[in-house]
């Protein structure tokens, strides 16, 4: 099969939360757009059917069926990647959880560690395991996923919190990676139509929201080469 050549024709890209919702359409457009994916989420069965749609692009997926609380398998996949690849270009950081929403002071221990380790650490882990390879393609594209209530939001608890640590993580990296061929910035992608969304507001018709595929255009718009963008949040 021939590969597709598109905007991000050539190039590699590690998606995490690519099993389902937004992370899943970003794997789909970018493959669609000519690049070779490293896909990763806990379910390895959704992502074999994310790899069976792919494959008509003419690119490789790699599957990493993980979870990204086990930190050391993140510590490990910048050299894994270096390894098979040779190379990372795009990085997007899209995995979260929404934790259990309620009062700050009924969270409990175990929910607010979960949610702080899927939605910062493990992304923090992710900077420190393929941050050589950003800096060492000819134009590294780091993409973080936020919220609308990283400003803080009562019951969204410790949700909103990490949200806007990440924002803060964020711009912390853009500011380092200024004077680099890399920049890192973040999407805060708006009420989309995900198990997640369904999660946080059960009531709502889910057909009033757009689809995932709406989103896909802003992710690819600060992954390409030509992107000049770095710290920025992007809302949609
Ligand atoms: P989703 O459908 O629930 O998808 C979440 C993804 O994260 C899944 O692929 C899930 O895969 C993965 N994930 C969760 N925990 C993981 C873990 N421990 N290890 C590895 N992967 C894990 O949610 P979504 O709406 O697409 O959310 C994607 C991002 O957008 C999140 O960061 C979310 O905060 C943000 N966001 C969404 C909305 C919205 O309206 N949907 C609005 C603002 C921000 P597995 O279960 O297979 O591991």
């Amino acid at each position: 099969m021939t590969r597709l050549e598109g905007r991000l024709s050539g190039r590699v890209a590690l998606i995490t939360g690519a099993s389902r919702g937004i992370g899943r359409a970003v794997a789909i457009r970018f493959a669609r757009e000519g690049a070779d994916v490293i896909l990763v989420a806990r379910n390895q069965a959704a992502l074999e059917e994310v790899d069976d749609e792919i494959r008509e692009f003419g690119v490789t997926a790699s599957l990493v069926p993980a979870d990204l609380t086990d930190f050391d398998v993140i510590d490990r996949i910048g050299a894994a990647i270096f390894e098979r690849w040779g190379r990372l270009d795009v990085l997007v950081a899209n995995a979260g959880i929404l934790g259990i929403m309620g009062p700050l002071a009924h969270t409990s221990p175990q929910v607010w560690d979960q949610v702080i380790a899927v939605n910062l650490t493990a992304n923090w882990r992710l900077i420190r395991s393929v941050d050589p390879l950003l800096r060492s393609s000819d134009s590294g594209r780091a993409i973080f996923v936020s919220s609308g209530v990283s400003g803080g939001r009562a019951y969204w608890g410790a949700y909103a919190i990490s949200k806007g640590a990440l924002e803060a993580m964020v711009r912390t990296y853009a500011a380092e990676l200024a004077k680099t061929n890399a920049c890192a910035n973040v999407i805060n992608p708006g009420a989309t139509r995900t198990r997640m969304r369904a999660e946080a507001y059960p009531g709502e018709n889910p057909d009033a929201l757009k689809p995932p595929e709406a989103v896909t255009d802003a992710f690819l718009d600060l992954a390409v080469p030509e992107c000049t963008r770095n710290g920025e949040i992007v809302t949609l």
